[in-house]
């Protein structure tokens, strides 16, 4: 029989029994149901993701041969680029590109990615709860996996040979 174990360091194992794709179905629900309601797993997903207090973006000016840093604080967003006039004499505007930490700019990637697919798996698309549930089982407190159960009588077979192996 095929199931679904959720567990986590601070609760007991939940088994879904999964041997259908309906009951398989179910139990997705009823997994990402739990981490919603019970654990709070998606609130981050379910607005935008709070602003820095600043954002530094680089750029260069060809004519001044100089690097352009300007920061901007407490950002209404935060765009990856940014025009700004040239901060050197050179009267345009340069491109400049925002610079954050990596996890940072994973992050945001993240949240980009999986808030609509949030917004959907709300709203009961299966697809989408199972899409988010995977690409989210890396995470503390989501992790599950799908599994045969363990037939009894064949584990002490395969035992029994691996005693009889070592005489
Ligand atoms: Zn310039």
């Amino acid at each position: 029989m095929k199931v679904l174990i959720y567990e986590n360091r601070k609760q007991d194992p939940i088994i879904f029994d999964v041997s259908t794709k309906e009951k398989y179905h179910d139990a997705l629900r009823a997994l990402f149901a739990h981490l919603d309601v019970d654990w709070m797993a998606y609130d981050s997903l379910k607005g935008p993701l709070p602003l820095p207090e600043s954002t530094t973006y680089t750029g260069y000016c060809p004519s001044a041969e100089a690097g352009i840093e300007v920061v901007m604080k407490k950002p209404k967003r935060v765009p990856l680029e940014y025009e700004s006039p040239c901060p050197f004499a050179c009267g345009k505007s340069h491109k400049l590109e925002v610079k954050l930490d990596a996890w940072v700019v994973e992050e945001r990637r993240e949240h980009e990615a999986q808030a609509p697919l949030y917004k959907d798996a709300a709203k009961g698309d299966i697809d989408a709860i199972e899409t988010l549930l995977y690409e989210r089982a890396g995470n503390e407190y989501e992790g599950f996996s799908v599994q045969e159960t363990t037939g009894a009588i064949n584990m002490l077979a395969e035992i029994e040979k691996r005693r009889k192996g070592r005489k």
